[in-house]
């Protein structure tokens, strides 16, 4: 893929940006969309360094640029720049979906969290959740809101734990020890994966019927993935959730619903 600089910005419809961009696979799965729709649009990925980011998305309005996709580590300074945004982002203090006309933000990582569960038939249940940083908060917000779960969140540092807890106002316990015992669904929302390193979790205590929901992918199944797969248990990791972010995203600019079949297929 064609990592493109913010001084050296292509005429596109959409852009992706974040530090670094090249693994990103939402030029490829949009693309495959516009495809299928017959849509002559385009959406290019922009390396933009935390310094930049105001100046970046300033600049993509002035040349035309539709819509933003925002991802690590922008989403703060994204919701910042947005001028209007809707309560679930003011809740979690981060977008990662943009309009540049009228400076519009939206999150649709909460979309792309619930469209993970739906793809593996969760609708409620115990939940051990691990991690406490941004895209812990948008996860956890949507798990809260649904009503449906309950949720006992850990953390390597567990003070952060405490302070999204508190900051959301979410009700789940956060516990000292990760234990999956009595869990349906045990979600990683630490980047442990991208260092291929293993999380301190006895699996053995975990139910085989339990699901195991990485929000790191790769080219490969993730070491949290195999780590739970080795106990028994079924696991799925991020490509879902990019898909469900990505759908909303691509429906609120254009007003239309995306296949996220194709764009499952893209990120495959
Ligand atoms: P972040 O804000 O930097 O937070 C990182 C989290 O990982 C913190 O809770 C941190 O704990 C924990 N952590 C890091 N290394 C660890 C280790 N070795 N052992 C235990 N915990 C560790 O990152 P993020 O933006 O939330 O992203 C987290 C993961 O979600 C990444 O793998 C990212 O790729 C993935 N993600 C996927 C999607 C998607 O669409 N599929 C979207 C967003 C993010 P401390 O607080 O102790 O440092």
């Amino acid at each position: 893929m064609t990592v493109h600089e913010i001084d050296d910005l292509p005429k596109a419809d959409f852009t992706v940006i974040g530090d670094p961009i090249a693994h990103s696979k939402s030029p490829a799965m949009h693309a495959a969309a516009y495809r299928a729709l017959g849509l002559d649009l385009s959406y290019v990925a922009v390396r933009v360094s935390a310094e930049r980011v105001g100046e970046a998305l300033d600049r993509m309005r002035e040349r035309g640029v539709r819509g933003v996709n925002v991802t690590v580590p922008h989403k703060e300074a994204a919701f910042a720049w947005a001028a209007q945004t809707d309560d679930f982002s003011q809740r979690v203090r981060a977008v990662n979906t943009l309009r540049l006309a009228d400076r519009a933000g939206r999150n649709t990582d909460r979309d792309g969290f619930l469209f993970a569960l739906d793809e593996i038939g969760l609708h409620g249940g115990r939940v051990l959740f691990l991690g406490a940083g941004g895209s812990a908060r948008a996860a956890l917000a949507a798990l809260d809101e649904t009503n449906r779960f309950t949720l006992a969140v850990w953390n390597r540092t567990p003070e952060r734990a405490h302070r999204l807890v508190d900051d959301l106002r979410i009700r789940a316990d956060v516990i000292a020890t990760p234990d999956p015992a009595d869990c349906d669904l045990i979600v990683n929302a630490t980047s442990a994966s991208l260092s291929g390193i293993s999380l301190p979790i006895d699996w053995n205590r975990a139910k085989p019927t339990a699901w195991a929901l990485d929000l790191a992918y790769g080219s490969e199944p993730t070491r949290f993935q195999r780590d739970a797969e080795a106990a028994g248990l079924r696991s799925s990791d991020g490509r879902p959730m990019l898909v469900g972010q990505g759908a909303t995203s691509f429906e609120w600019w254009l007003g239309i619903s995306p296949p996220r079949h194709v764009m499952l297929e893209a990120v495959a």
